[in-house]
């Protein structure tokens, strides 16, 4: 498996799930199964939003955010990131009416940027300590794509000033650093179990920082998940039922990890759970994508996707750097 492989599969992987799990957003589980009995098994589109089949929703489009910065990081890499994420809340977007709010912004994504756009600095931004949504893990994954040849050190301070500009909360920051660390181990090729585990490993560093350890929780519970039996039972034995949670969304991702069948099958049952699909679907399609590759997902499925060809380029660029700095 080559690395532009695993970085382009990571990011489509990201846009996969969220473009899957948004025809089934809010949905209970019980509702998922009478409509989709086997699960969803194509990108459709529609749901609360009524997207057009494979467009970005907030995950994939401020995943995209964070991925423009690494590409071109100006003089300040998080205020760059942060200055595209102000871009996507004001509508000076591909795919939107210029000028158009996002439909789908989150809470603390809001609070978060709308103190961003005053201070312009990380540091003075967040909607603070309490919202612990799954709003920056979901868009975290640049970080690792991009720096897997810096020391992990500066890795997790990146990580965490980017979760910093909305979701400053210590379990969304380690939650990031932790699903960071866990995508460099993929990229080096190792196996999903040693890669969870390098995720526990940086918690451990990390300790005592608050939020280390309920992160270190989050992902041995996600390794005890079975997602084939949870999608019978219709529950993941999940804090706030996989509703938004932050550390709700990295126990599932670890679960689909850790899951020994194909990407496919492990990303629709994430989603027939029901809840933030779209969310817990982007946060595990990325593991899932940076594990197997762009071989991962159908063509029926990434050619359906908004971002395709701009996220091939990229993982192309990033390749491209690790092979020349080699
Ligand atoms: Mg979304």
């Amino acid at each position: 498996m080559t690395t532009e492989s695993l970085i382009a599969g990571a990011l489509l992987g990201v846009h996969a799930g969220d473009s899957l799990g948004a025809s089934l957003e809010f949905m209970s589980f019980g509702q998922v199964r009478e409509a989709y009995p086997d699960g969803l098994r194509e990108i459709v589109g529609g749901g609360p939003f009524d997207w057009p089949a494979g467009h970005a929703t907030d995950d994939t489009d401020l995943t995209r955010a964070v991925l423009l910065a690494y590409l071109e990081p100006g003089a300040d890499l998080v205020a760059t990131a942060g200055q595209h994420m102000l871009h996507w809340f004001d509508g000076n977007w591909p795919g939107r009416t210029p000028g158009s709010r996002p439909v789908d912004v989150g809470g603390a994504t809001a609070t978060g940027l709308t103190r961003f756009r005053s201070s312009r600095d990380w540091r003075r931004a967040g909607a603070g300590a309490g919202s612990a949504g799954n709003g920056s893990l979901m868009r975290c994954i640049p970080t690792a794509l991009a720096r897997a040849d810096v020391e992990p050190a500066q890795r997790a301070r990146e990580a965490a000033a980017i979760s910093s500009i909305t979701h400053d909360d210590a379990r969304c920051v380690q939650a990031c650093v932790a699903y960071t660390e866990i995508v460099v181990a993929l990229l080096a090729g190792e196996s999903a179990q040693e890669a969870a585990g390098a995720g526990v490993l940086a918690m451990q560093k990390a300790r005592p920082a608050d939020g280390a350890a309920a992160v270190e929780l989050a992902i041995g519970q996600g390794l005890q998940i079975d997602l084939t039996r949870a999608v019978v039972k219709g529950d993941a034995g999940l804090a706030h039922g996989g509703t938004g949670y932050v550390l709700d969304s990295l126990s599932l991702a670890v679960a689909a990890l850790v899951d020994p069948r194909p990407a496919v099958e492990s990303l629709v049952d994430v989603t027939r759970l029901g809840g933030d699909t779209d969310t817990n679907g982007a946060i595990a399609g990325g593991l899932l994508g940076a594990r197997d590759g762009l071989s991962a997902w159908p063509g029926s499925w990434t050619e359906r996707l908004q971002f395709d060809a701009e996220f091939r380029a990229a993982a192309s660029t990033f390749a491209a750097h690790y092979r020349s700095a080699t």
